[in-house]
């Protein structure tokens, strides 16, 4: 098993070099040069540890890791840093099963993959000789950035840059990333979107003779975002584990359909669950919910992928994305495997923010079901679900609850549904709780804490208790044109 660029499919390396370069040379995506079986019986893996499902799953794809390294990263990530031993329980909620994939440190879905991609990279970068210091450039809409700061600070050998949208994420989320302490962890707010950050991530990563300059220094970059294959593959595990739960708890029998349902920003998470459809899980429909930012809904509808349009703030602002770059490793695979047709379809949404598949390539989509929730939806499925069956939703989750009831109703599809739930309330405690009373809203954010604590009977994370009383470490903030010279600054270069 190797890895290939979605822009140039010579470009091929080995899994552990996937994960040291992040993004490939090209500009592309790797991904698997064939898709992986799950050569373990699934019967076999009932009832096992989440560590031992996830090692079955990610062996396929890392195959130049040993047992031992493998199982080293895998334990060395999934201990008691997360609240449960379970590492992700999977819940029933009315007729739908919410996985919980908000138990780790930062309290949201990104702590599944990021808890362990330092160890696969420290690993991989072992294996290949690497002796330079690894920098994580990471652009992030909320989330990814605690998550990435919490996995790598204090790693020896790293250090850890994260830009975020200045007023683009909650304040929650923001003073999570501000209160990061380790002296190898670096966050500054940019003046723009979420987009911005990332295209000017992105441009750094591309500037070749900038990184020369690097590698001089001691230094060489890498990539902590959903592009990296360090953060997809450890993914896809969880989407078998529900499985096995399901049938651990005879909901389904092995080999019966079920459907997955994935709130979706940068088209990582639900990317993982279409690569464990392709192992062999017996998924059906894979439904991908958006906020109103709804560019992957239309390019589902239509085969239109435009992202010329409004860029809207919402309550669940890590889904506030107009370009999921995680989507390429798809349309690499409706292209029959074609680089240089890919790679001219995302240099046109470059240049022109645009681009269309053609009728053939679409009819290759039917895995995925699109739909989307607005505000008001999201809004109401919180309070709803609240009401029904006291069990509290973030905003993430309430737009996939939503848009999965909405999916039910009107497909009358009764299909078991696993829904991807990705964020803990407490992490967007201002927004859930005015969604549930009206008379919550404005009030301070911590004083609301200890209301959903009241009614949701849940003990409150970890994650609060260290925002509430810690300092402000971090308050750099740049134009997207500075985004460069912040760096060079840091590295001393
Ligand atoms: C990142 C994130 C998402 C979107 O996941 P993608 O892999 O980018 O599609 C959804 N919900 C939460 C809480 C997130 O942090």
């Amino acid at each position: 098993m190797k890895f290939k660029s979605t822009r140039n499919s010579n470009n091929i390396v080995s899994p552990s070099l996937a994960i040291i370069q992040g993004l490939a040379s090209d500009g592309g995506l790797f991904v698997p040069t064939h898709m992986p079986k799950l050569s373990t019986p699934l019967d076999t893996l009932v009832g096992k540890s989440y560590q031992e499902v996830a090692y079955a799953v990610m062996k396929e794809f890392l195959t130049d890791f040993t047992e031992d390294e493998l199982k080293y990263c895998i334990d060395s990530a999934y201990d008691s840093k997360f609240d449960t031993e379970e590492i992700a329980p999977l819940v029933q909620v009315g007729d739908a099963y919410y996985l919980e994939l908000f138990h780790g440190k930062t309290i949201a879905f990104k702590d599944m993959a990021l808890s362990i991609l330092p160890y696969l990279m420290i690993t991989s970068a072992k294996k290949n000789n690497i002796k330079e210091k690894i920098v994580i450039l990471t652009a992030t809409s909320g989330d990814t950035g605690k998550a990435a700061l919490a996995g790598f600070g204090g790693v020896d050998g790293t250090e850890i840059i994260v830009f975020y949208p200045r007023g683009g994420v909650s304040k929650i989320q923001e003073l999570q990333m501000v209160t990061t302490k380790e002296s190898n962890t670096h966050v500054i707010s940019v003046n723009g979107n979420f987009d911005d950050c990332q295209t000017g991530v992105k441009n750094i990563f591309n500037n070749e003779e900038f990184k020369k300059e690097l590698l001089d220094k001691g230094y060489r970059f890498s990539s902590a975002n959903s592009i990296n294959v360090g953060r997809l593959v450890p993914q896809v595990a969880y989407y078998v584990w529900a499985y096995l739960k399901l049938v651990q708890n005879n909901t389904i029998k092995i080999g019966d359909k079920i459907n997955i349902t994935v709130p979706t920003g940068n088209f990582g998470n639900i990317l993982a669950a279409y690569y464990a459809k392709k192992m062999g899980m017996p998924f059906n429909k894979l439904i991908c919910a958006s906020n109103s930012n709804k560019v992957l809904f239309d390019f589902f509808k239509t085969g239109e992928y435009n992202r010329n349009r409004e860029f809207v703030l919402t309550s669940s602002p890590s889904m506030d994305i107009l370009i999921s770059s995680n989507l390429e490793r798809l349309i690499y695979e409706i292209v029959g495997s074609d680089s240089t047709i890919c790679k001219t379809l995302m240099e046109d949404l470059v240049d022109k923010g645009d681009y269309q598949i053609t009728n053939e390539m679409k009819s290759k989509l039917t895995d995925f079901v699109p739909g989307y929730a607005t505000e008001e939806n999201t809004f109401e499925t919180i309070k709803s679900t609240y009401e029904k069956h006291n069990y509290v939703m973030d905003t993430h989750t309430a737009v996939a609850g939503y848009v999965y009831n909405n999916y039910r109703r009107t497909t009358n599809d009764l299909t078991p549904c696993v829904i991807a739930s990705t964020a803990s309330p407490y992490k967007f405690t201002p927004n859930v709780m005015a969604a549930i009373d009206p008379k919550y809203k404005g009030l301070d954010p911590f004083d609301l804490i200890d209301k959903l604590h009241e009614l949701s009977g849940i003990d409150e994370p970890l994650a609060i208790k260290e925002i509430r009383d810690g300092n402000i470490m971090h308050n750099i903030n740049t134009d997207t044109n500075k985004m460069l010279d912040i760096v060079k600054n840091i590295l001393g270069i």
